[in-house]
C-alpha cells in the first residue's frame, strides 16, 4: 500500500521476508544447475560410449587382420619351402635325369596339390615351360611377357618375387598371382624361373569368412600399391593400383596402425587398421565403416540423450514454477501482513502496529535518553459532521485528514497512526517539543486549509484539536503516562475552543 510508504517508509521493513525474496531466485539457479549437471553427466557418459565403441572396432579389426595374416603367412611359407625345392631340385643333375614322373614326384611335394593352387612351373630363360606340376608332357606356354620373369631375369638379387594378379592362361584366365624365384647357371647367369601360382579364391574365400559389418572392407595389397584381393569383392577393384591414395601412403608409413580415413575406392569413411607382414611384402588392412561402428551407439545415444534432455528441460521448468509459487505464497504473506498492520479507511498503521511501535521507540528514547514527543490529534465536532453530511461523507473526511497527516511528518523515524475513530496518534522520536508543536501547527494549519465545509463548527469547516506531550523518559517511565498527558493536552485544546495545537504541562 502506497500510504505505509509515504508515512513512514522505514516501518514498512519486514527482515524475513526480505531475506526471503532471494528463495525464488535460488531455487531456479539450483534446479538449472541440477539439470546442467545431469546433461553434462550423460553427455559425458555417452561420449565415453562413443571413445569405447571405436577402441572395440580397433580391437576387432586388429584381430581379424591378424587372423588373416597368420593363415596367409603360413600358407606362403608352405609355398615358399615347395618352390625353394624346385629351385634346389632343378639344380640336381641327378634329379634332372630321372625319369618324368619320379623326377616330378621328387620336384613337387604334395602341397601342389593343394586346393588353391595353380600350376608350378619351371620356364627356361626364354619364359618356355619345361617342367609342369599338372603334365609330365608340359603345356605349351610361353610366360616371358609376365611381370615375375621379367624381374626375376633383369634383377638377379629378388629372391621370392610375389606377383601383381593376372588372368592365367592355364586355367582359363582363373586370377592369380605367382610366387616365384629366379634359377641360375653355375656361372651366375640366367637360366630361367621357377613360379608357383595362387589362385586368388584362396584369398577371396578367407576375407568372405571375416565378418566386419555392411561397410566393412579387407584387403590385401603389394608393397608396390597393387591391390590383390579386396573384400567386398568387386573384379574391376582387383589389380587396381591405389600407390597414389593417402590411405597407401597411410600404411607404408608404419609397420602397422589404424587411422580414420575417407576411401579412394567407394568414397566411405572408415577406421582402418593395417599391417604389414613381417617376412612378405604384403599389407593387410581392416576396415569398418564408420556407420557400423556408430550404429548402435548413435541409437542409444539418441534415445538416453533425448530423454535427458526432456528430463533436464522439465526439472527447469519444474523449478521455475515451484520458484513461480513461492514468490506468489510470498506476496500473499506480505501482503496480509501489511493488511494486518494498517489501518483500511486511512492507509495509516493501525492501533496495533502503533502500539508496537510506540513500545519500540519508547525503549530506543530511554537507552538513548532523548526527547519523546507525541501528538493526539482529534477532529472537531465529528459526530455532527457525520449527522449532517452522512456517514460516506464522515468517512471521505476522515482519510482527508489522515492524508493530511500523513503528509506532514517527513522524517522517516516519525509515525502516524489512527488511534480509533477520528482520533490519530503522531509519534516523534528524538524530538523536542518546540520541533513537536511545530509539526502539530502544520498538521492543523493543513486539516483547517482542505476547507472540508462543516455547517455545524463554530469555524464552518472540519478542523483537528492537537494536544501535545514531549517527555526524556526516565527508567521506569510507561508509555501510557505520555499518551494520557497528550490526551488530557487535546482536552485542554478543545475546552479552549477547538482548532488548536496544546502542550502538555512539564511531567
Ligand atoms: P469533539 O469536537 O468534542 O471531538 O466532538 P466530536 O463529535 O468529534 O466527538 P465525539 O467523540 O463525541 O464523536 C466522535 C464521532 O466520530 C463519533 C462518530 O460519529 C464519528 N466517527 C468515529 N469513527 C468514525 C468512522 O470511522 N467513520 C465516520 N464516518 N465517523 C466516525
Ligand atoms: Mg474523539
Ligand atoms: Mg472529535
Amino acid at each position: 500500500m502506497a500510504t505505509e510508504n509515504i508515512y513512514n517508509p522505514s516501518r514498512n521493513a519486514h527482515a524475513p521476508a526480505r531475506a526471503r525474496t532471494s528463495t525464488p531466485n535460488i531455487i531456479v539457479l539450483c534446479g538449472t544447475l541440477i539439470a546442467l549437471v545431469m546433461v553434462g553427466l550423460c553427455a559425458l557418459v555417452l561420449y565415453q560410449g562413443r571413445v569405447d565403441a571405436l577402441e572395440r572396432a580397433r580391437d576387432t579389426s586388429r584381430n581379424l587382420a591378424m587372423l588373416a595374416e597368420r593363415d596367409i603367412e603360413r600358407n606362403f611359407e608352405l609355398y615358399e619351402l615347395s618352390l625353394q625345392a624346385v629351385v634346389e631340385g632343378v639344380e640336381r643333375e641327378d634329379v634332372m635325369s630321372l625319369p618324368p614322373q619320379l623326377r616330378n614326384d621328387v620336384l613337387f611335394d604334395r602341397a601342389a596339390t593343394a586346393r588353391d593352387l595353380g600350376s608350378i612351373l619351371v620356364l627356361d630363360e626364354n619364359g618356355k615351360i619345361v617342367i609342369d606340376s599338372g603334365s609330365l608332357v608340359p603345356r605349351s606356354g610361353n610366360f616371358a611377357d609376365r611381370s615375375y620373369f621379367a624381374a626375376q631375369r633383369d634383377h638377379p638379387d629378388t629372391g621370392l618375387y610375389i606377383s601383381g594378379p593376372y588372368a592365367s592362361r592355364l586355367r582359363g584366365g582363373a586370377p592369380s598371382i605367382a610366387l616365384s624365384r629366379r634359377l641360375s647357371y653355375p656361372d651366375g647367369s640366367f637360366a630361367g624361373v621357377a613360379m608357383l601360382a595362387i589362385n586368388l579364391e584362396y584369398f577371396r574365400n578367407l576375407f568372405a569368412g571375416l565378418s566386419l559389418g555392411p561397410h566393412g572392407a579387407v584387403s590385401l595389397i603389394n608393397h608396390d600399391g597393387v591391390m590383390i584381393m579386396r573384400q567386398p569383392f568387386d573384379a574391376r577393384v582387383i589389380g587396381r593400383d591405389i600407390s597414389h591414395a593417402d590411405t597407401f601412403k597411410n600404411f607404408r608409413a608404419a609397420q602397422k596402425g589404424s587411422f580414420t580415413e575417407t576411401s579412394s575406392i567407394d568414397g566411405r569413411r572408415r577406421l582402418y587398421y593395417f599391417s604389414n607382414f613381417p617376412n612378405l611384402p604384403l599389407i593387410i588392412m581392416v576396415a569398418e565403416g564408420e556407420e557400423d561402428i556408430y550404429a548402435a551407439w548413435r541409437r542409444r545415444a539418441i534415445i538416453i540423450g533425448s530423454s535427458m534432455g526432456v528430463l533436464a528441460i522439465g526439472f527447469i521448468i519444474l523449478s521455475f514454477v515451484l520458484a513461480a509459487q513461492f514468490r506468489r505464497r510470498m506476496r500473499a504473506e506480505s501482503e496480509l501482513q501489511l493488511l494486518a498492520r494498517t489501518d483500511g479507511l486511512t492507509g495509516l498503521h493501525n492501533r496495533r502496529t502503533l502500539g508496537e511501535i510506540l513500545d519500540q521507540e519508547w525503549r530506543r528514547a530511554r537507552r538513548t535518553r532523548s526527547l519523546f514527543s507525541l501528538l493526539f490529534v482529534d477532529i472537531d465536532r465529528f459526530k455532527a459532521f457525520n449527522d449532517a453530511y452522512g456517514h460516506q461523507a464522515g468517512d471521505d473526511a476522515l482519510a482527508a485528514v489522515a492524508r493530511c497527516i500523513g503528509d506532514n511528518i517527513r522524517r522517516p523515524v516519525d509515525t502516524a497512526a489512527r488511534y480509533g475513530g477520528e482520533e490519530f496518534v503522531v509519534v516523534l522520536p528524538d524530538t523536542p517539543a518546540d520541533g513537536a508543536a511545530k509539526v502539530a501547527e502544520k498538521i492543523r494549519a493543513a486539516i483547517c486549509d482542505l476547507s472540508i465545509e462543516h455547517a455545524g463548527s463554530e469555524f464552518g469547516r472540519v478542523t483537528a484539536s492537537i494536544g501535545l506531550a514531549s517527555w526524556r523518559p526516565e527508567r521506569d517511565d510507561d508509555v501510557s503516562a505520555l499518551i494520557r498527558a497528550a490526551d488530557e493536552a487535546l482536552y485542554d485544546a478543545k475546552a479552549r475552543g477547538r482548532n488548536r495545537v496544546m502542550q502538555a504541562g512539564p511531567a
